[in-house]
């Protein structure tokens, strides 16, 4: 019997929907793209997306921005953050993370992950106390932390936290949605995460100040009456004469691209956690093979799959994600001593003063993940559970510690 093959790509993201062309053709003959540029009492594709994704997340208040990592540079501005302070953040995160930090001259410190990918609350704890600004939790890969412990340590220190919910929007933990623990949560609309524009952003607030001053840094000149998810104008009265105008605003042509995505978003998310859980099923008891377990509380979008391979040496792990690639299964290993495409660790960002984390060392070594586009259907995941399961049996069993 020949092996079994699979040969979808893992980038291939699905169309923009029909309704969302037509708006954005909409756009582009009216000709009116910049979100300021509007006629009368007319509410532009912007502003109308703001208030949607507030009701989506239940926030009081949403500004759309130019991108995922915008939104985290301008939360960080918005909470006064700035040259030599320093704000804790997950030691296992994307690039854009202590990116955004590095953005406004603050120095990340990285704090452990756990067997479940998220934040070692253990670790936040004792760090929690040294002097940090703020939090900037990182839910990597759509891993939610306990974050009722989380709040509490934070507000125990009276650490501010930003959510950085460029893999968790539609999550929730305790029926509480991603990004309304802290006082900011951040969300993408790249490409690659649960809404698609190309490049976007978004991030809600309950708090009026903050808002505003994140409204005006995005670039709002006096416009702001504008909005429509905004607090009110004497929010800006103050505001309005100190803070910066740092352009990263959406434009209406992606905000009507988002707007029937946004909508289709449940359905999205059972899709998703279809795929994952097909996955998971597939993968179950494979010898030499953890899952990670997703606590009840936990509301998961399943837009990726991650493994752990406790143990494994190096030139084993790169054998099965070569011997997978050879199948046609596109595995990213994060153990990697060179950052590759997307992947990258916390000592490839050398602008960071270099830190000790040997539990987020050990986990990485060993820590595989899988994008899970929704152009795969439930038949592609079980295929591909049962390549890395076999291809994982023979490393296995050929020895691989
Ligand atoms: C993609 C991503 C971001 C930033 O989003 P962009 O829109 O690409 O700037 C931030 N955090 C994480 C974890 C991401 O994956």
């Amino acid at each position: 019997m020949t092996a079994e093959r699979f040969d979808k790509p893992f980038t291939q993201q699905e169309p923009i929907p029909e309704a969302g062309i037509e708006a954005a053709l909409g756009v582009l003959r009216h000709g009116r793209l910049h979100r300021y540029n509007t006629l009368g009492d007319e509410v532009g594709e912007v502003a109308a997306l703001e208030v949607e994704f507030a009701a989506f997340t239940g926030a009081r208040y949403c500004l759309a921005v130019a991108s995922g990592g915008y939104a985290l540079g301008c939360a960080l501005r918005a909470l006064g953050i700035g040259p030599g302070d320093r704000v804790l953040t997950n030691g296992f995160t994307l690039a854009p993370v202590p990116g955004a930090i590095a953005s406004v001259g603050a120095v990340p410190v990285f704090v452990e992950v756990d067997e479940g990918l998220a934040i070692d609350l253990d670790d936040l704890a004792a760090k929690a106390g040294q002097g940090a600004k703020a939090l900037m939790l990182s839910h990597m890969r759509g891993h939610i932390c306990d974050m009722d412990r989380l709040m509490a340590i934070c507000n125990g220190a009276s650490l501010p936290v930003i959510e950085d919910c460029a893999h968790t929007m539609g999550g929730a933990w305790a029926g509480v949605p991603s990004g309304r623990h802290g006082v900011m949560g951040c969300y993408s609309t790249q490409t690659y995460k649960h809404l698609n524009s190309g490049e976007g952003g978004l991030i809600v607030s309950d708090d009026a100040d903050l808002m505003a001053r994140a409204i005006l840094l995005s670039g709002s000149y006096m416009l702001y009456p504008r909005h429509r998810a905004a607090p009110p104008p004497e929010a800006f009265e103050a505001a309005r004469w100190v803070t910066p105008n740092v352009s990263g605003r959406m434009d209406n042509l992606r905000a009507a691209i988002l707007r029937p995505q946004l909508a289709d978003m449940p359905a999205q998310i059972a899709r998703w956690n279809r795929l994952y859980r097909r996955i998971e099923a597939g993968l179950a008891e494979t010898p030499g093979l953890r899952l990670v377990s997703r606590p009840d509380k936990e509301s998961i979008v399943g837009s990726s799959f991650q493994f752990l391979l406790p143990g494994w040496r190096a030139d084993a792990v790169q054998a099965l994600v070569a011997r997978c690639q050879g199948r046609g299964v596109e595995l990213k290993w994060f153990g990697a001593a060179e950052p590759v495409a997307f992947t990258s660790r916390h000592d490839s960002w050398r602008y960071a003063p270099p830190q000790s984390l040997p539990e987020t060392d050990r986990i990485l070594a060993g820590l595989i993940d899988m994008r899970l586009p929704l152009t795969f259907d439930e038949a592609d995941a079980a295929l591909i559970a049962r390549i890395i399961r076999a291809e994982a049996e023979v490393l296995f069993q050929g020895g691989v510690a």
